[in-house]
């Protein structure tokens, strides 16, 4: 076969394939140039999860009539003119490519009133031409429809899930584009219906507000905000306190001069930080601001623009891993409120005894009864027997459990034990609720959970994702 230039259609559904992948790429870019062109207020309306109608309204500049042709144009941007500006760049948009890819797999509306002139102008395109500029009736700002994503490349449509849960991804780009821009309005609607409303502001609470929102007031309650500059570098936001953590690392928001990405080195370095102080296979949750000059880092590294390039990495990566380390170490030395542990019904926990206590009449009594009471618990969920206090005899070679038998309480809260390897030190509550999980998965694995209706209700908070697992696991 010879070699020949493609239609510009087929071009445009090339590009689409890395920029356009679901509903939520579509809002993610058309939220950014909204947000690009000023816009205070944008009203996202949803049909059927966005396979039917996706609608962004701004109150943005708006685009020039002469311009809207050139908006549905490759490579054609307002944003930067000069490879010095795409070193610096400092707006959302940059690649000229959004409009065109999204135009070229959906029927598309463009409305839009330019600030500075007197009538708005509308384009349509059907995926393959695009009509003739008409005027219209709008305000000033911008109006875009999608209908009918990836009509015309069955193959992708094909690759979409089910309304439900292309509105989740919908509805979590909005969550991540909302917390970048806390003086920006956002109202989401689905089928008609109001989902969301995100007032604007530029006060502390007013973020506050919107983190609780759309991360959930548990996550902001136990939260610590933090702030730290230094070598031109600055980060701030809220870290959530390692009693917090999550089974999934999908609360972790993290924003390089505004934009979310997802990057390695970033979120090892948080990591890191939180090494000591979550257990194994637990993540932290986080919403993080880093801050920099443009200049020291590349934007152009990812099609969709959701990874970054620093320029001098390790730098980077010492600094947020210091800046969390030590925000974390400041709250456990006790000056920073720090979130009450959950309550375990079968174990209670004594406070922990200034030295010399120890001693006094009367506590003595109260501390061993105590001791022995947790002993007994802790012997009680391990089925071994508890050897006495003395000197090991020769160790039992036979099956010593992992976690080995109990010798004595310390401070109220850890079990020391021995097992075959030496000497181990269990954390009661951590160790009462691994039991307690271990039950619950051997439970559901066998025989079947065992359901018992409640006398009295008791209810929940959850989110809206841990809603949904629940019911379909009712
Ligand atoms: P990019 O954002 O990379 O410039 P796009 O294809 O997303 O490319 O948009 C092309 C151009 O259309 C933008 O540079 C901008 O000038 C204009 N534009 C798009 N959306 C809007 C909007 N909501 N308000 C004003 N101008 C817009
Ligand atoms: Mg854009």
């Amino acid at each position: 076969m010879r070699i020949h230039n493609l239609p510009s259609q087929l071009i445009n559904q090339i590009a689409a394939g890395e920029v356009v992948e679901r509903p939520a790429s579509v809002i993610k870019e058309l939220l950014e140039n909204s947000l690009d062109a000023g816009a205070t207020r944008i009203d996202v309306d949803i049909e059927q999860g966005g396979l039917r109608l996706l609608r962004v309204r701004d109150n943005g500049y708006g685009i020039h009539p002469e311009d809207l042709v050139l908006a549905l144009s490759r490579h054609a941007t307002s944003k930067i003119a000069s490879l010095e500006d795409l070193e610096q760049v400092v707006s959302m948009g940059f690649r000229g490519e959004a409009l065109p890819s999204i135009a070229s797999v959906s029927r598309f509306t463009l409305i839009s009133h330019c600030h500075d002139v007197e009538q708005a102008w509308r384009i349509d395109s059907d995926g393959a031409t695009i009509g003739t500029a008409t005027p219209a009736a709008h305000p000033v700002g911008t109006t875009i429809e999608v209908h009918d994503l990836f009509f015309n490349t069955p193959a992708r449509r094909k690759f979409l899930r089910t309304e439900k849960t292309e509105f989740g991804h919908v509805e979590e780009m909005l969550r991540r584009i909302a917390l970048s821009r806390f003086d920006v309005e956002f109202n989401l609607r689905h089928n008609e219906r109001a989902v969301c409303r995100l007032r604007g502001g530029q006060q502390i609470g007013d973020s506050e507000q919107r983190v609780a929102e759309l991360c959930g007031a548990e996550f902001l309650a136990s939260a610590f905000r933090i702030e730290h500059a230094a070598a031109g570098l600055r980060l701030h936001g809220w870290i959530g306190a390692p009693t917090f953590s999550r089974s999934q690392s999908d609360r972790q928001y993290f924003f390089v001069n505004g934009r979310m990405v997802r990057d390695k080195l970033a979120g090892h370095a948080v990591r890191q930080a939180y090494h000591d102080v979550l257990y194994h296979g637990r993540h932290p949750a986080f919403v993080l601001y880093f801050e920099l000059d443009p200049a020291r880092v590349d934007v152009n590294a990812h099609p969709a623009k959701s990874e970054v390039r620093f320029r001098d990495s390790r730098l980077v990566h010492d600094f947020l891993f210091h800046t969390v380390h030590e925000a974390l170490a400041a709250t456990r030395a006790g000056n920073a409120e720090t979130a009450p542990a959950p309550a375990l019904p079968s174990l209670s926990y004594p406070q922990a005894m200034p030295v010399g206590n120890h001693y006094g009449t009367g506590q003595q009594h109260a501390i061993d009864l105590s001791a022995r009471e947790q002993m007994h618990t802790y012997a009680a969920l391990h089925p071994a027997p508890v050897t006495p206090l003395m000197p090991a005899v020769e160790p039992v070679d036979t099956a010593v459990p992992p976690l080995g038998y109990a010798l004595a309480q310390l401070l109220g809260i850890y079990i020391l034990a021995e097992n075959a390897a030496g000497l181990v030190l269990v954390d009661m509550h951590a160790a009462h609720e691994r039991i307690t999980y271990e039950r619950l998965k051997a439970a559901q694995s066998g025989a079947g959970m065992q359901a018992q209706p409640l006398l009295v209700p008791v209810s929940v908070a959850v989110s809206a994702r841990e809603a949904d697992v629940a019911e379909a696991q009712a």
